[in-house]
């Protein structure tokens, strides 16, 4: 081939991809999420994600008061630290290591009397001690963490930032993306991730914490924790949620079709159930 033409052939080439990239990100991009196989449209990066609830968490950590039992707070961390190991290696063994790269776990327990607990972007999780009288046991603490950080994984923040941003924005959304530290996104990441109505920590949809609730069930058992300990919770949770309704859990899936649907992802999630944690645990792979 004459080298000029083969130079040109390249420029088209180059151009092409460049305008693929930029249709790319004016329709945002799509991702798959792990274990369900779902897709979902991002219209924000994992970068601008991580920034906007890396600030907001040192704030909220900046006030929080962290818990002054030792045995309670050193149960969360060791059951946060097996779960998140547990993901870290699931999601290294599917070709994801790049999504997780950017995480810096964190595991608190803090003095809230709240029914509640919450796993950032960029694995911040916060338990508060009025959840423990719910959990009773770390393989019911596990099922609860397994959910929260089930959110960050599957992108759920994102999700609901992205679905926010189009209901706002409109066509206009992309004129929001362009530059990654607009007035306008770090507006709207300021009550996105507040604690607020809006706050994409609470209130996800009824899909995504179904999502959340098999995932969560698969990582605790992943972690070494018994799944079937989500059935005993719920039904504590549902019978306690009559004199005190615990806030949080309100936006979530009623108990009677939440745990119907453990029961039916149990004998899958019992496969991925090793007692005791082992390093020399086969990893399992995608199960869709
Ligand atoms: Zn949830």
């Amino acid at each position: 081939m004459h080298p000029s033409i083969s130079y040109n052939m390249k420029k088209v080439k180059f151009l092409l991809l460049a305008v693929a990239a930029a249709l790319l990100t004016a329709c945002g991009t799509t991702n798959t999420v792990p274990l369900t196989g779902r897709k979902q449209n991002l219209l924000v990066s994992d970068q601008q994600i991580l920034s906007l609830s890396t600030q907001q968490y040192s704030q909220y950590m900046a006030t929080a008061k962290r818990s002054t039992d030792a045995a309670k707070t050193a149960m969360v961390k060791r059951c946060g630290e097996r779960i998140s190991n547990a993901v870290v290696s699931y999601l290294k063994a599917n070709g994801l290591a790049a999504d997780v790269a950017a995480y810096k776990w964190e595991i608190n327990l803090v003095q809230d009397k709240s029914a509640n607990a919450f796993c950032m972007p960029g694995g911040k999780i916060v338990v508060y001690e009025g959840l423990l009288p719910f959990t009773q046991t770390e393989d019911a603490l596990a099922i609860v963490m397994g959910h929260e950080v089930a959110h960050a994984v599957a992108k759920h923040s994102a999700e609901k930032l992205s679905k926010q941003m189009k209901a706002q924005y409109g066509a206009q959304a992309l004129g929001v993306l362009l530059g990654s530290q607009s007035a306008a996104l770090q507006q709207l990441g300021q009550t996105a991730f507040g604690f607020g109505a809006n706050s994409v920590l609470r209130g996800f949809s009824r899909s995504n914490e179904s999502e959340a609730d098999y995932m969560g069930l698969i990582f605790a058992a992943m972690a070494g924790y018994d799944p079937s300990a989500a059935v005993t919770f719920w039904q504590r949770m549902a019978a306690g949620s009559q004199s005190s309704i615990p806030e949080f859990f309100s936006d979530h899936p009623s108990d009677e079709k939440r745990i119907a649907n453990i029961q039916k992802w149990l004998p899958e999630a019992k496969k991925y159930y090793k007692p005791q944690q082992s390093t020399s645990v086969p990893l399992p792979g995608r199960t869709k």
